[in-house]
């Protein structure tokens, strides 16, 4: 069964202490995408200006990702540029520029109104809404944000997470949220604006879910010498994360644990080099490896 996958398909430009990489394929969605599409056939939703370079889209059709959702506009792709500090937990946002988003309404080619798997990658959440408007009756929706959102799009966030079975956010956007430090008490708060699953990333140290009726797991994330980008690690995680729900099928409870290791699995590689570089060019076998090694890791 496929995934849907709405979000950013941008150009990246990222900043770190030991190098500098303009134009990089990125965006939520690019991430999401290229991660769901090891475990499953992807659906993406996007848009990109004339200045999109063609090799792009041809990584993402080496991917398999089906793009009659992605847009094709006149104007600018969405330009994203970031830098890192030495530590590279630390990031901060040096320049959007919106480019063809700015009047991007994603609009679903019929063949993807029935899709039983949807991912709302990190974008504006009233354009979150209006996908899931168009959705027929989706299986498991779940939904990523930033901390943009929850500063400038509040109550159109708080009305999409009302919609949605799974919410997933980073640790410091779940304080933000609900204004609790503990995490334990702003997952109960995230819950009782209705969903079912919630998961809060933690970075290098992997992310927690909780659900409402089956309690709790932790996630650990793969160990790694060296960072050399992490952007797109928690587009990735969450994208590989729905691509293997939707390939299982079976009951999201019964495989969601599952699906977040894979999910680590991809965001590690994803860190190893700039963008989708990594990524993009790693085998199922591989990450059936780290998988395994994960496993033993936590095995007590
Ligand atoms: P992450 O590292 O998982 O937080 O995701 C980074 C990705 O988010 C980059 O590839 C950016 O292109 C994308 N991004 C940054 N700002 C925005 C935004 N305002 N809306 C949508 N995507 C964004």
């Amino acid at each position: 069964m496929s995934v849907l996958i709405v979000g950013s398909t941008a150009l990246d430009s990222i900043k770190t202490p030991k190098a500098e990489n303009p134009r990089l394929l990125g965006g939520s969605a690019s991430h999401a995408a290229v991660a769901a599409s090891f475990f499953a056939p992807v659906k993406l939703v996007g848009i990109v200006g004339d200045d999109f370079p063609k090799r792009y889209v041809q990584l993402y059709k080496e991917r398999g990702i089906d793009l009659e959702g992605l847009q094709l506009a006149k104007g600018k792709t969405f330009h994203w540029s970031g830098e890192y500090e030495v530590n590279m937990n630390n990031r901060r946002t040096l320049e959007t520029e919106l480019g063809v988003f700015e009047t991007f309404s994603p609009k679903l080619p019929v063949a993807y109104r029935d899709a039983d798997y949807v991912l709302l990658a990190n974008i504006a959440p009233s354009l979150q809404h209006h996908v899931l408007d168009q959705m027929q009756e989706p299986k498991f929706v779940v939904a990523d944000t930033m901390d943009l959102w929850l500063n400038i799009a509040l109550p159109d966030l708080i009305k999409l997470i009302r919609r949605v079975h799974g919410f997933v956010l980073n640790d410091s956007e779940a304080r933000q949220l609900t204004q609790e430090d503990n995490l334990l008490n702003a997952l109960k708060k995230i819950h009782k604006l209705g969903p079912e699953y919630v998961i809060i990333k933690k970075g290098e140290h992997g992310a927690i879910l909780s659900t409402k009726k089956n309690g709790m797991f932790v996630s650990p994330a793969y160990p790694l010498q060296r960072v050399v980008d992490p952007t797109g690690a928690g587009d990735s995680f969450v994208g590989a994360m729905m691509g293997y729900l939707s390939k299982t099928r079976g009951p999201v409870d019964t495989n969601i644990r599952k699906a977040m290791v894979y999910g680590s699995v991809v965001a590690s590689y994803c860190c190893e080099g700039f963008g989708l570089k990594i990524t993009s060019r790693i085998t199922r076998q591989a990450i059936e490896e780290r998988f395994r090694r994960l496993q033993l890791l936590t095995k007590f």
